[in-house]
């Protein structure tokens, strides 16, 4: 299997045995000042790494973050998407960037406040500094080989827009002809919104259809908490008969919680998108036409 334009699709070319090491050069905050959340633009130069050039937009790489957990034991890798193109920030790929957002949580389940280990490593590291990094990992979540036979319907909540932005570049870099790829955008409220002016950008030089979803701002036409799926929803009139066209592809990137909903827009849509559970019935995405990646 290859991925766009034929590149070779590798994985574990470091594994947590042989860690690459990443130094932070550039860290940019992603959310506007007022936003509750934190979220950055964190980009590494992994030119000493095996997977320098040789990682694509919808893989993984994994971090190491130091020290170890409530047993004593070495803290095990998290799984982060890139969110650059396999050409890295740099034009060669000798570098890579992460959207990363902290986990600061209070759970009425366990008191105290819950500190996600590795975002928090990660968001505090400082420039010059060096973090372990093992991958790729991941080879269904990327463009097809040839881009200029599909079309392009693109889902993502939250930090789940990573692959996104390294998708719209990689499809720019390959010369991709075809219409402008639609991307359907969740966020809480609208200082969170990640990438927008990269987006906005190409939305006005007409080569993204973008959709914001507000989800605590508003409501949609119909009453309802602006959501992904309910903001499709009422898109459906214009990207229903992208969704029905055998051409297109569909990617859901970010919330887990989003796939119900997006599965019943486009099983009212678009039905041949969706599979069905050969025991339960209930719908899965159809293999080849519809990729998923939610946490
Ligand atoms: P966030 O900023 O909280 O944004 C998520 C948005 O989705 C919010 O607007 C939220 O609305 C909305 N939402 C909540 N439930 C929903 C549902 N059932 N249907 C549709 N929309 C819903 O997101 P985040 O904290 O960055 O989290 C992103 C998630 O993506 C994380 O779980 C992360 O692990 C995952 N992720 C996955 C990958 C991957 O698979 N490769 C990559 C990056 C991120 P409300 O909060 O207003 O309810």
């Amino acid at each position: 299997m290859n991925g766009i334009g034929g590149r070779e699709v590798h994985i574990n070319l470091h594994t947590p045995k042989d860690p690459a090491r990443g130094r932070l050069i550039e860290k940019t905050k992603l959310v506007e000042k007022k936003s509750p959340h934190h979220t950055w633009h964190l980009v590494y130069d992994i030119s000493g790494a095996r997977f320098a050039g040789r990682y694509l937009a919808g893989q993984s790489l994994g971090v190491i973050p130091p020290g170890v957990d409530e047993e004593g034991r070495p803290h095990k890798l998290r799984l982060y998407s890139v969110a650059s193109p396999w050409f890295g920030e740099d034009g060669e790929g000798k570098t890579v960037a992460f959207c990363v957002k902290r986990e600061i949580d209070e759970h009425w389940y366990r008191p105290g406040l819950h500190i996600g280990v590795c975002s928090n490593y990660l968001c505090n590291m400082q420039v010059g500094e060096e973090a372990l990094l093992t991958g790729p990992s991941g080879n269904r979540f990327l463009l097809p080989e040839d881009p200029n036979a599909h079309r392009y319907v693109f889902i993502a909540t939250g930090t789940g827009i990573a692959p996104f932005r390294g998708f719209l570049l990689e499809l720019e870099r390959a010369g991709y002809s075809g219409d402008a790829p639609w991307l359907f955008f969740g966020v809480p409220y609208s200082t969170d919104i990640l990438y927008d002016s990269f987006f906005r950008e190409r939305a006005e030089a007409g080569r993204l259809r973008y959709h914001l979803a507000i989800s605590r701002e508003g409501r949609t036409r119909a009453g309802k908490r602006p959501y992904v799926q309910e903001v499709m929803r009422e898109a459906i009139g214009d990207v229903g008969p992208v969704l029905r066209d055998p051409r297109t592809l569909v990617y859901l990137c970010g919330l887990k919680g989003m796939e119900t909903g997006i599965y019943e827009v486009l099983g009212e849509a678009a039905p041949d998108l969706l599979e069905r559970h050969p025991k339960t019935g209930a719908p899965l995405p159809r293999k080849g036409r519809v990729f998923v990646e939610v946490y």
